[in-house]
């Protein structure tokens, strides 16, 4: 497409601005209205906890089968978030800015002396927009951030299927999209079945919801991580079995590391005497596992992330870097965010952590980092 072309896409129509508010309030509703299993939140630095209704599987599988109910009924195509796909990007992106203004100007006027409302404001107007005032904001009884980061990982996959109908539409759907798709899908429903161990991660119980995190949940996750299906539209890959053979070993072993490090931290929070790989655990100073996944690196759940962003990306070849992005990108991502977890343990562990290091002196990868 043209500069020109790209540009003029990018203008929101008001068609776009229904489709995400009728996004969004399905979510709303969903999340308020649906089943799901209540969940208590990690123990804030005042003693209270939050509770997340985890119906997030139940909300995208209702949600699926109301859109395959509108495209049967012919009430709308099914390539319809692939063919608005810039100016959804751009009025994403218009609402990001929008509510990290108002949840920084409604932030600081907060007089709640929660741990999660209360306003931590440096005075710096851009760091404070960007990282956000109040741990966890809420708007009628919807906690934003967990509300955000669901919105965002359920866009990226009913974009994904937005563009495998369009790839079926033109003939264009081979092994290729098919990896990439099964793949992400996967990874997206894993998602949604955990959807409890989302409460133990660090932007649910340490990141404060700015600019950062709206944007990166709504904007960034959806549109940055399907660049190779968008890529897959115009480029033909075709993989020879051993690549197709070594793509989904990729994938698994990724996914087996990705989850079994995850569940193994989630498991031991809630039971630290809970065995490990069929063993007692091994417990540095009572309160952090050293053993499993835990005791071959310190974030060993980040590289099996990493993992599986390759396996994401391999069903495209090698002929472009472009469809590298998301691997690259999170790699920058967990390199920086393993750093700045490390600085948050050792400041809340002290010397365990320095103990814990000793025990396990790999960060994310063993023998390299
Ligand atoms: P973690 O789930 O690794 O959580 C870090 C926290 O776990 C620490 O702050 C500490 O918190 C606790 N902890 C650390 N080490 C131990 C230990 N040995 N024993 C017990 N507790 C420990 O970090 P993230 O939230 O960053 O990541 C969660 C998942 O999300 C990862 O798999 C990551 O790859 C993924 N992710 C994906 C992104 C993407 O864009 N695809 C972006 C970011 C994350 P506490 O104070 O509770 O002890």
């Amino acid at each position: 497409m043209e500069v020109e072309g790209i540009l003029s896409a990018l203008i929101p129509s008001w068609s776009s601005v229904v489709l995400l508010f009728c996004y969004f309030g399905y979510l709303a509703v969903a999340g308020s209205v649906l089943p799901g299993k209540i969940v208590p939140g990690a123990v804030l630095s005042d003693g209270s906890r939050l509770h997340y209704r985890c119906n997030g599987l139940v909300s995208l599988l209702l949600l699926l089968i109301l859109l395959q109910t509108g495209v049967y009924m012919k009430w709308m195509p099914s390539t319809v978030i692939a063919d608005k796909g810039f100016e959804l990007l751009s009025t994403t992106f218009i609402f990001s800015l929008i509510v990290s203004l108002i949840l920084y100007t409604t932030g600081l006027k907060s007089m709640n002396q929660s741990s999660s409302l209360r306003p931590h404001a440096t005075g710096d107007f851009v760091h404070d927009w960007w990282f956000g005032v109040q741990l966890n904001p809420h708007f009628f009884g919807i906690d934003l951030k967990f509300f955000f980061v669901r919105a965002g990982m359920m866009g990226w996959l009913l974009i994904n299927l937005s563009l495998l109908a369009k790839s079926y539409e033109a003939g264009t759907a081979n092994v290729s999209v098919i990896l990439y798709q099964l793949f992400c899908t996967l990874y997206v429903l894993d998602y949604f079945f955990y959807e409890e161990f989302m409460t133990s991660t660090w932007d649910i119980i340490a990141e404060r919801l700015g600019f950062m995190l709206v944007f990166g949940d709504l904007v960034f996750i959806p549109f940055t991580f399907s660049i190779q299906g968008w890529w897959l539209l115009k480029n033909k890959v075709e993989l020879t079995k051993a690549a197709i053979v070594a793509n989904c070993l990729v994938f698994l072993i990724g996914y087996m590391i990705f989850r079994g490090a995850n569940k193994q931290k989630h498991v031991f929070k809630k039971d630290p005497k809970a065995p490990i790989w069929g063993k007692p655990p091994k417990v540095v100073g009572g309160k952090l596992l050293a053993s499993g996944y835990w005791g071959i690196a310190r974030h060993c759940n980040y590289l099996g992330d990493l993992l599986l962003a390759l396996s994401f990306s391999l069903p495209c070849g090698v002929s472009s870097a472009i469809p590298y992005f998301y691997p690259t990108y999170l790699l920058i991502l967990l390199i920086w965010r393993e750093r700045r977890d490390e600085a948050r343990c050792s400041q809340k562990y002290k010397e365990i952590w320095v103990e814990y290091c000793k025990h396990v002196p790999w960060r994310i990868l063993p023998y390299v980092y």
